[in-house]
């Protein structure tokens, strides 16, 4: 848990977002703390998903206001990509790329990464880094998408569903590492499992698309 006086480096407020008539995102306000590790739960169809691809820059918001790092999501778009790992609900790769040489292109991708061979024991791929994408279970799948969020060098880290499909030995060594080997980077977590909810500061529950 990070000191009450840390800066905030997510701010929300009054963010709304419609796909057309419909608003998913009715007006919500909240803040992250730098190290915080923060949780977002819900029901399907809560807005979760929504609400981070608008920090990311993925969507355009309705309205109200973002910043990340003090960044506009779209309009410093290039500098927030560099300073934010993602990893997406669905992560979409070719099915013949091995798991190395997806690494590998993830690392060759930010101006400042860590090398990927310091994720591979932790994220307990090594015995697949020959093995072609499509070869892998749902929950090794899972983990090349972390790595892709842990290969950038990066203060804050954005996960949407990153361990839904992890059992729970799984979950918690790679949880414990990114508590214990990133004490200072901040971690925003959108998630449906209760076991998660351990490793969290603090938890913000969306439903209906409010708080
Ligand atoms: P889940 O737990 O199922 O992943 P979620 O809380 O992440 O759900 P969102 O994906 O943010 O929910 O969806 C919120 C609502 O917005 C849902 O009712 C969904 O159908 C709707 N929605 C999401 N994306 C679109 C879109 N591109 N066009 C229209 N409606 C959308």
């Amino acid at each position: 848990m990070p000191a009450m006086d840390a800066p905030s480096v997510i701010e929300v407020k009054a963010l709304r977002k419609s796909y057309g008539d419909f608003e998913a995102v009715r007006g919500i306000d909240f803040s992250v703390r730098e190290g915080e590790i923060f949780g977002i739960v819900g029901p399907n169809g809560a807005g979760k998903t929504t609400t981070v691809e608008c920090l990311e820059g993925l969507r355009d918001i309705t309205a109200g206001e973002v910043r990340i790092l003090g960044l506009h999501p779209q309009r410093d778009a290039r500098a927030l990509k560099q300073r934010i790992g993602i990893q997406l609900q669905e992560s979409i790769l070719p099915d013949r790329i091995k798991v190395k040489e997806a690494l590998s292109l993830f690392a060759a991708l930010y101006d400042r990464s860590i090398p990927y061979e310091e994720l591979v024991d932790q994220l307990g791929l090594r015995e697949k880094m020959n093995s072609y994408y499509d070869s892998l279970s749902g929950g090794q799948k899972q983990r090349v998408g972390i790595a892709r969020a842990l290969v950038k060098d990066a203060k804050i880290l954005i996960f949407d569903e990153a361990t839904s499909a992890l059992d729970g030995e799984n979950e918690r060594k790679i949880m414990q590492n990114l508590m214990s080997e990133m004490p200072d980077r901040t971690i925003l977590f959108v998630t449906h499992r209760p076991s998660t909810l351990q490793y969290v500061d603090r938890v913000l529950l969306l439903d209906n698309g409010h708080l």
